[in-house]
């Protein structure tokens, strides 16, 4: 069997679960060896059950007491399990049969997450395990994967040990380098990230499948930019008058970082060479407006420039102010996105290939198949640390070589990005628009949520709007967590019953947005709350890039101890974007010192520069899963500042 055949050729998958393996993005037999495990589950050894830990994973072994059944539409089965140290509460929703499993005096081991019930310590829907199994487990690490409905851990683990005993891999490197440099063999590092004994395993395995992905990134970047120095500049952008016209027009004045900027952007674009320059600047530092700058620019000179984003909602919005702000100059802006009919995207491509588009707004379905341009001469990249490189590579392969103007938000220390971004030129966006006030921060439990509740109407009346943010769309038995469904009647009640208590007439527009719902409808969304015709929108991370409302000021994250330290300062800067004072709550589901140190970080930093390095320094080295939780996509496994050592010696083996 070869990685790159089908993964149906996998004994034990047969069409059904072909289909359902594509959801996962997984199509062949490397996507599926690829699809590394999210996180492991260790099972330690028992322990005492005065030890329980609110929000720890604990295994108790001990024996059944106290048992109550209560039947009805909402069964729940709870007991006690005792041994010498103390009892604990355990307690089952949903799952009648499990009385039948248990009896006063009988012996288990039992696993899951401590919380807090009133007074006593409790675990909700723990497993249960009898002596023998549960010694098994603790052999080694159990895979998470991540899934889909239909999928388990335990189907991806089996289909994976299946393919590995038929799959022929080969390693690249010799195997000289990889004793000096300490790197497994490609098909262990592959089986061992699935299958680790213990994380020390799993680290040195990983180190290597990071080592790959560097590499991986590298040699695609460098085709990229293969030979700058020898890229002619086949398209020398004239002097702008309209730029300086539409920067007087604008309603601030830029920066000084800003005004550097379009001066080095400037500068390349009319050189001898082409451009391939990078903007790195925190969220909010104002990059929107140098691209339209630069678009302008390149437009006015007789070419066409094409700005690429990550998601549809951003696209749209650029779009809008795109054309609101360049229309009067004679430029035509065009939108290209998935959702748009065949129709629609016929009608585009024409106006592209004949030069009638002047700049063209999309996701990478721009850079796809269909789109053939008539004189590009920039393309931009906003968010691209959030691009793959795949879709990076796309570009190139269609054969067109513009000045490339690369925008991110992930702040990356200079000695890093000289090794990644190699002969990119780098521009840093240091400074904030000076009427900038701070956003003041907390972290609070969810007692406090009455009061941000408040909080957010007393800014409603103000005319300012709020992002609620929740990790889930809708109620679920297995993963407790505030979701956008409930949420949304919870806070429409509570604004309706404060309304008649206060009688001010006041009347608050909670909607929600979610990634499930049709595009069609979440752009309906984004565009009223946009509008202001929402005050408050309650909605998962699909807000977290680049969606850029002023007037919002209140940010509240719930469960925030489930996002990514990164992910949150993202979605942090979706406030605080204009001269009003912003606020952002950090709310916690469950306590732990670990929980409160890490949102401490955000607390008392507002710096993208700062949380990142902050985090490194919580996170340290060894941890297996950073990256992924931070919520860069462009990566599997690699984290660019906890494996800076790696990214060196990838670029030199590159090299
Ligand atoms: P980001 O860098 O996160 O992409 P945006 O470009 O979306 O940020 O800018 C955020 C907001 O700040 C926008 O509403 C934009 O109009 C505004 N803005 C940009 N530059 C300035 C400036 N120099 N002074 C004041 N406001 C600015
Ligand atoms: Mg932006």
């Amino acid at each position: 069997m070869l990685l790159s055949d089908n993964v149906k050729n996998i004994k034990g998958i047969g069409e059904k679960t072909v289909k359902l393996l594509e959801k996962l993005d997984v199509y062949t037999v490397s996507d599926l060896l690829f699809h590394f495990p999210r996180d492991y589950d260790d099972f330690a050894m028992p322990m005492p059950a005065k030890s329980a830990e609110e929000g720890k994973v604990i295994t108790v072994e001990g024996s059944i007491s106290r048992i109550t059944a209560r039947s009805g539409r909402r069964s729940v089965v709870s007991c006690y399990v005792s041994d010498a140290t103390g009892a604990l509460k355990l307690v089952w929703f949903n799952q009648p049969f499990i009385a039948k499993m248990l009896k006063p005096g009988y012996r288990f081991l039992i696993r899951g997450t401590v919380k807090r019930d009133n007074a006593e310590m409790a675990v909700y829907q723990p497993k249960i395990y009898n002596r023998n199994d549960y010694v098994k487990l603790m052999d080694s690490l159990q895979p998470i994967y991540d899934l889909t409905k239909g999928i388990t851990s335990a189907f991806i683990s089996k289909s994976v040990k299946q393919a590995l005993q038929e799959v022929e891999i080969e390693d690249k490197l010799l195997l000289k380098f990889r004793k000096e440099n300490d790197l497994m063999k490609l098909s262990d590092a592959i089986r061992t990230i699935h299958f680790p004994k213990n994380k020390q395993e799993a680290l040195y395995a990983r180190r290597r499948l990071v080592f790959d992905e560097f590499v991986e990134f590298l040699t695609s970047l460098r085709q990229l930019q293969v030979n700058k120095a020898e890229e002619i500049n086949r398209y020398v952008i004239k002097e702008c008058t309209e730029c300086e016209k539409l920067i007087s027009e604008l309603p601030f004045e830029l920066t000084g970082d800003q005004k550097k900027t379009f001066s080095d952007i400037k500068k390349d674009m009319s050189s001898a060479q082409l451009m391939s320059r990078m903007i790195e600047g925190d969220v909010g530092s104002g990059k929107t407006v140098l691209a339209m700058l630069s678009t302008l620019a390149v437009v006015k000179s007789g070419y066409q420039a094409a700005l690429m984003v990550p998601t549809e909602v951003l696209a749209r919005q650029h779009y809008e102010e795109f054309s609101e702000r360049l229309s009067k100059y004679g430029v035509n802006t065009e939108l290209l996105v998935g959702s748009q009919t065949a129709a629609q995207k016929k009608k585009i491509y024409s106006l592209v290939k004949n030069g009638e588009a002047d700049i063209i707004i999309g996701t990478h379905a721009l850079i796809q198949e269909g789109v053939q341009f008539n004189n590009l001469a920039l393309v931009i990249i906003d968010e691209q640390h959030r691009f793959g490189v795949k879709q990076r590579r796309t570009l190139k392969e269609k054969g067109l070589k513009p000045h490339i103007l690369s925008m991110s938000a992930t702040p990356i220390p200079r000695s890093l990005s000289l090794i990644l971004y190699g002969d990119m030129d780098l521009s840093v966006i240091k400074e904030m628009p000076k009427e900038r006030l701070p956003i003041k921060n907390c972290v609070v439990d969810t007692g406090f949520r009455q009061k941000a509740f408040d909080l957010v109407r007393k800014e409603v009346s103000c005319g300012h709007q709020a992002y609620i943010i929740c990790p889930m769309v809708e109620g679920s038995e297995e993963v407790d967590g505030e979701n956008v469904t409930d949420y949304t009647e919870t806070l429409r009640e509570y604004y309706q019953y404060a309304g008649t208590v206060l009688n001010d007439g006041l009347k608050v527009n909670v909607e929600y947005l979610h990634g499930k719902m049709k595009p069609q409808e979440k752009n309906d969304i984004m565009e009223r709350f946009a509008k202001g015709e929402i005050n408050v929108l309650v909605s998962t991370t699909v807000i977290e890039v680049g969606v850029n409302v002023k007037n919002a000021t209140v940010m509240m994250i719930e469960n925030s101890e489930r996002f990514g330290i990164a992910q949150l300062h993202q979605l942090r800067g979706r406030v605080g974007r204009g001269s009003f004072q912003s606020y952002c709550i950090f709310m916690k589901g469950c306590a732990g010192k670990d929980i409160d140190e890490r949102l401490d970080i955000l607390k008392n930093n507002n710096d993208g520069f700062k949380v990142a390095e902050e985090d490194l320094r919580l996170r340290g080295p060894g941890d297996l899963f950073g990256v992924r939780q931070s919520g860069e996509q462009s990566w599997k496994l690699a984290d660019i500042y906890a494996d800076a050592d790696l990214l060196a010696l990838a670029s030199e083996y590159v090299k």
